[in-house]
């Protein structure tokens, strides 16, 4: 299969890939195939040729959110890799392989306001929308207008409401089968001065997460206070509580996370929510750290942490 899609533009197939190479944890075991489609066509054509093999298929972006298998993925990991950012006035049109904070600086020379508290938020536009990833209070959903996608027969374009987001949730986790390939947000002209208050929310970001970091951010969704049972709720101090959640390194802190390690899997002894490879990790560890902190966790309070993280393979 991979031969025919050697002649189709803007398509890269690349045999055996080590996935631990486009992750950023380093972690993870080889796919079959890793096929980069760079536009619509040559993405309808790689999914052709993948659906042809009967090999299992997965989807990854920039691999800031993934925890891969040490066995890897026996099947064909496919990328949207177009990253094309046009602007329209106050809506920018932009391609799931845009890195998001390429979009975050464009829009900011723009002048045009509502990704700055994205800054700093690694990996690309497809899988910032699948996981309506934010910080600082806001979330991408705030900013779509509409999604295109394509879900294996054809593109189809929905609405903000038909993407159902909430708390880093989208249809796009439910539909496994859906590729997204771009999105127009919203934006709105600004005279504030952007770029300090990107640089600033920049400077505190690479204090917790240094760039060279191996890690995927925060390991656990946190928890809405909302979904805790009753005398949980009621234990949980007012100063703690953040836009009616509670932050998971909360009840991680007191279970003993911090400074936990196996290996060279650590949780930050200054972040309980944040596990990080110091180097050669592997994928059985960091699952085994995960699994570990979700026992504690349960057995004190009676709370199920969820995984903000996805997995592959
Ligand atoms: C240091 C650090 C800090 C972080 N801080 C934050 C933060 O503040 N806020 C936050 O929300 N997240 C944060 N994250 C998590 C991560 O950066 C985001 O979830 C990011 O949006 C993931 O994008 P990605 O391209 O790397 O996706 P990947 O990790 O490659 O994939 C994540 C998921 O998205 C799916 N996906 C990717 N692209 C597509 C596509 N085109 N169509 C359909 N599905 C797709 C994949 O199947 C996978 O399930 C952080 C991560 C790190 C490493």
């Amino acid at each position: 299969m991979l031969f025919r899609l050697l002649a189709i533009p803007n398509l890269h197939a690349y045999v055996n890939p080590t996935l631990a190479r486009y992750t950023r944890f380093e972690i993870g075991g080889p796919a079959r195939a890793l096929l980069d489609a760079g536009d619509e066509n040559a993405l309808e054509q790689a999914w052709g040729a993948i659906e042809e093999t009967g090999w299992p298929r997965a989807v990854i972006g920039g691999g800031t959110n993934l925890v891969v298998s040490d066995t890897g993925f026996p099947g064909a990991v496919l990328r949207y890799t177009g990253r094309s950012i046009e602007f329209d006035g106050e809506v920018v049109h932009v391609a799931a392989g845009a890195v998001l904070q390429d979009l975050v600086d464009a829009a900011i020379a723009q002048g045009l306001k509502g990704l700055e508290t994205m800054t700093g938020i690694p990996g690309w536009v497809g899988g910032a929308i699948y996981g309506n990833a934010g910080a600082y209070g806001h979330s991408l959903h705030e900013l779509v207008e509409s999604v295109r996608f394509f879900d294996g027969r054809g593109f189809q374009e929905i609405s903000n409401g038909q993407c159902e987001f909430r708390y880093r949730e989208s249809v796009f986790k439910r539909r496994k089968d859906w590729i997204v390939v771009s999105a127009a947000l919203r934006l709105k002209k600004s005279t504030e001065d952007l770029r300090s208050a990107a640089a600033s929310i920049l400077k505190i970001r690479n204090a917790k997460y240094p760039p060279e970091m191996r890690c995927a951010g925060s390991i656990f969704k946190n928890l809405l206070l909302a979904d805790l049972p009753q005398p949980v709720r009621a234990s949980v101090p007012e100063n703690v509580i953040r836009e009616g959640k509670v932050p998971s390194a909360y009840f991680l802190e007191q279970a003993g996370a911090k400074g936990m390690e196996d290996g060279a899997i650590r949780v930050a002894d200054y972040h309980a929510n944040l596990i990080y490879n110091t180097g050669g990790a592997s994928a059985h560890q960091l699952r085994m750290m995960i699994c570990e902190l979700k026992r504690r966790v349960h057995d004190q309070f009676g709370i199920e942490l969820e995984e903000e993280v996805q997995y592959i393979g």
